[in-house]
């Protein structure tokens, strides 16, 4: 396994968005990190997020790595 698949099975996207300062509603909605926006139009599901505003998709590692503008490796090493 490598490493990147080691974090995506223990991390899951809410608690990171969360721990990171996202603020998650009841339906697992935040405030996309990716365009501007006032209501929350980004969907977190435990192993991806996706938004319904700007199309952006990806996985718990491509969330760190556009919000803290990381490396595939630093983002695993937060
Ligand atoms: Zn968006």
């Amino acid at each position: 396994m490598t490493i990147f698949e080691e974090v995506k099975k223990l991390v899951d996207v809410p608690s990171s968005a969360r721990h990171y300062g996202l603020e998650v509603n009841r339906s697992n909605m935040v405030c996309c990190p990716f365009h501007s926006e006032r209501t929350p139009s980004c969907k977190l599901y435990d192993r991806n997020f996706h938004c319904f505003g700007c199309g952006g998709h990806g996985d718990v590692i491509s969330l760190m790595q556009k919000l803290f503008g990381l490396t595939p490796i630093e983002a695993v090493s937060i």
